[in-house]
Formats: structure tokens, sequence, C-alpha cells
């Protein structure tokens, strides 16, 4: 069994260090208020400006703190249920701060893969996906591959039965040992 296993928004929570660096800067928001995958249109805010903003967070990359406690054994528990790669969608100079963050964060995966745009994800050779991407969620479910959507304040307006929702790491441990997706 193969997994893709995301970085943003499911094992770092980098959103918290761009909300550092915007409450700093504009109009103050909450995580709680990021209610849409593209909450910045709401905020004036274009879209290259926020990936260069998550790209200038991720060169910070000992500042940004893991989504959830006990990451690492949760990981370690995936290990042990099928080849686990990270695949991440992201601007490629920062793919060194990953594996640095990921390192420092005693994160053990098979492969690390990273594309260019999140839509690329679902095309890839997985069976299992754990993201927080409700546009990948839907991509991935639409061609009829299993995903895991880990639940952040911006993916909960999906509803969707093929789409299996987790509130912790843990409980997709836990589904993929049931085989209940
Ligand atoms: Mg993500």
């Amino acid at each position: 069994m193969k997994i893709a296993l995301d970085v943003d928004g499911v094992l770092a929570d980098v959103i918290k260090s761009w909300l550092h660096y915007n409450n700093n800067r504009r109009k103050t928001i909450t995580k709680n208020e990021i209610t849409e995958w593209d909450f910045w249109k709401k905020f004036a805010i274009k879209p290259d400006q926020f990936d260069n903003e998550l790209s200038l967070c991720w060169r910070s990359w000992e500042q940004i703190p893991p989504t959830e406690n006990k990451l690492s054994s949760a990981v370690c528990e995936l290990t042990n249920l099928g080849t686990v790669d990270i695949v991440t969608a992201r601007e490629h100079s920062t793919n060194t701060y990953v594996k640095s963050w990921l390192k420092t964060q005693n994160i053990t995966y098979h492969k690390y893969i990273s594309v260019e745009d999140g839509k690329k994800k679902a095309e890839l050779n997985y069976d299992i996906y754990i993201d927080d991407s409700p546009i990948n969620a839907e991509q991935i479910a639409n061609i009829g591959k299993n995903i895991l959507l880990y639940s952040q304040p911006w993916n909960l307006a999906i509803h969707d039965s093929r789409i299996k929702r987790i509130e912790k790491l843990m409980d997709a441990v836990k589904i993929i040992k049931e085989q209940k997706f």
C-alpha cells in the first residue's frame, strides 16, 4: 500500500507562521477565520503574494510548529502499514527547509516527492492520500482513490461520503489498519 502524506496543514502548521507574518503587517486574522482554501481573496491578498509569503515562512522553518504532538510516532505507525512518501506541492526553493523541518520533527518516510501544483497529486501512483486541501480531496475522490482529509478550518465545508475526515494523524492509522475507507 502506497501512502502519500502531505506536509503543509497536515504535519506542519505553517499557517500559524503566516498568520504571525500577516498580523504584524496587515489586519489581524485568526486561524478560525480561514474558512476557505482561497481565503486570501477575501483579504485582498493576491495568490502569488500568498505563495511567496508561505515560502518566506518556510525560510524560517525552525519557527514552524507541528500540527499536533507526537507526530513522529503517528507517522512511524503509518510506515508499518504501507510505504509512506512525503508528497508536497510547493515552490522548489523551499524543499531543503521542509526536509530539515521533517528531520527535526523525527518524521520518517520513504521518498520525498515535490510537485509544483497540488492538482498533480491525484495523478501520482498512490493508494491513499492524507491531505488538508479540499480541492485535492475532491480530485482524488473523483478518480476513485482513497483520501483522508485532515480537518482544518479551511476544509470544514466538505461533506462527501467518498472523503473520510480525520481529526488527528492517529485516526489515519486506525482507518487504514481497519481498512475502513
Ligand atoms: Mg496541505
